[in-house]
């Protein structure tokens, strides 16, 4: 291993104004910020981080799939690229960090090692992904797809909520759908993904930890719960009769709530229930329970759901209601590469900072170049763990110090990792 250089650190007074700056572009009353992917405000966002990494000497690019990537060259020929950035797109009244401080920090990393005359062995790719939240009903993650090279002409041809097909709203945001595969990477070209962002949960703050080294990203299951009761007179129904569909549906509730607090999954939700008809003086024929489950285990998952068609049996026989569970669309779950996890663990002992090791409960562009190379991912804490809210905060100390965390750990990934 040679010397490590020595270095300065970020200029975190100039990442805190950057942020104030992004947070004006598509300000909401509220002091929150609304920046739909493909928006007017989105591309102004995206010029204006492109004008930062031009003025800090990288070369800069727009994709097809409007991803912004601004290079760095290294000094060994074949070493591959060192990639790191988050998105600057945001869902409807969100908060001014989520994405935007991955990408910020990313150009501070850049500068910082500019300013020191520190030239990495591997390119240094900083990116800014375009359409990570999946603005209007589309599917999220469409730049790091695309960079993965899993966007399909199905994908582009898909109408969002409002109708308009994803290669339109591309197409009036600078990018090329017709060349959407020229955005993929050539595999083997990443050595390593590193993403920096606020945690958007309470557990670092909880934990008195300033950093956070995100052990993987959680998989995901949904399912829908049909209940089947009957419907009737709910002044002339004796209460033993009843096939009442919300009773049902309550039970199920509760069950799918067990999963988790008896230790089947991290976390378990029915976040969306429906009862008909709907009116006080009925009882309810019917219902639908929308449920989401995660883990960092994808068996887990699955037994959990095998647990679930049990307990629905259980409760459809006790309450006399059939109850249906509909398994939907799953997501694997991702782990972070032990090399980079240990990378950005010495990165924040180096730099005298508490961390603890946690998954991520939300989804993040890194499980998505996970396709492509080695991730990490690096967690700052969340004030009141409030995220999607004008409410979203972070200590200033703390998101300077995970800039600084993210350019030590990239140092020390460049001395360690090679493309595969
Ligand atoms: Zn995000």
């Amino acid at each position: 291993m040679t010397a490590r250089p020595t270095l300065s650190g970020v200029d975190g007074r100039r990442l805190l104004d950057r942020l104030d700056e992004l947070a004006a572009v598509g300000a909401t009353p509220g002091g929150g910020v609304t920046r739909l992917a493909y928006s007017p405000e989105d591309v102004r966002a995206r010029e204006l981080v492109a004008g930062w990494l031009a003025d800090a000497g990288l070369a800069v690019t727009v994709d097809p799939a409007g991803n912004l990537v601004g290079r760095l060259p290294g000094t060994g020929p074949a070493a591959g690229t060192l990639a790191t950035g988050s998105h600057l797109d945001s869902v409807v009244d969100a908060g001014r960090l989520d994405g935007v401080y991955g990408v910020v920090a990313a150009v501070a990393v850049a500068e910082a090692l500019r300013r020191d005359g520190v030239r990495l062995r591997h390119d240094l790719a900083v990116i800014a992904f375009s359409n990570e939240e999946g603005a209007r009903g589309t599917p999220g993650m469409v730049g790091s797809q695309a960079i993965a090279g899993r966007l399909t002409s199905d994908d582009l041809a898909r109408p969002d909520d409002e109708g308009v097909p994803l290669a339109d709203r591309l197409a009036a945001a600078g990018g090329d759908p017709g060349r959407i595969e020229a955005a993929a990477w050539p595999p083997g070209e990443v050595a390593g993904f590193l993403e920096l962002h606020v945690e958007q949960g309470p557990v670092l703050r909880a934990e008195g930890a300033r950093i956070g080294v995100v052990t993987g990203i959680t998989g995901r299951a949904n399912a829908d719960i049909l209940v089947r009761g009957l419907a009737n007179h709910a002044g002339t129904t004796p209460m033993v009769a009843r096939q009442d569909a919300a009773v049902a549906a309550a039970d199920l509730v509760l069950a799918v709530r067990r999963l988790a607090t008896d230790g089947h999954v991290r976390v378990a939700t029915t976040g969306l229930v429906q009862v008909s008809p709907g009116v006080r003086n009925v009882v309810p024929g019917e219902a639908l329970l929308g449920v989401d489950l995660r883990d960092l285990d994808d068996e887990r998952i699955t037994h959990a759901l095998d647990l679930l068609d049990t307990a629905a049996a259980e409760i459809g026989a006790t309450r006399h209601v059939s109850v249906e569970v509909r398994r939907g669309p799953s997501v694997p779950a991702v782990r972070t590469d032990p090399r980079l996890a240990g990378c950005v663990a010495g990165a924040a002992d180096r730099l005298g900072l508490t961390r603890i090791e946690l998954p991520s409960g939300a989804g993040h562009d890194a499980q998505v170049m996970a396709g492509l190379g080695p991730i990490g991912m690096i967690f700052v804490p969340s004030v009141d763990g409030i995220s999607h809210s004008p409410r979203e905060r972070t200590d200033p100390d703390d998101l300077v110090a995970g800039a600084d965390v993210l350019l030590h750990a990239l140092l020390a990934a460049d001395g360690e990792l090679d493309p595969e």
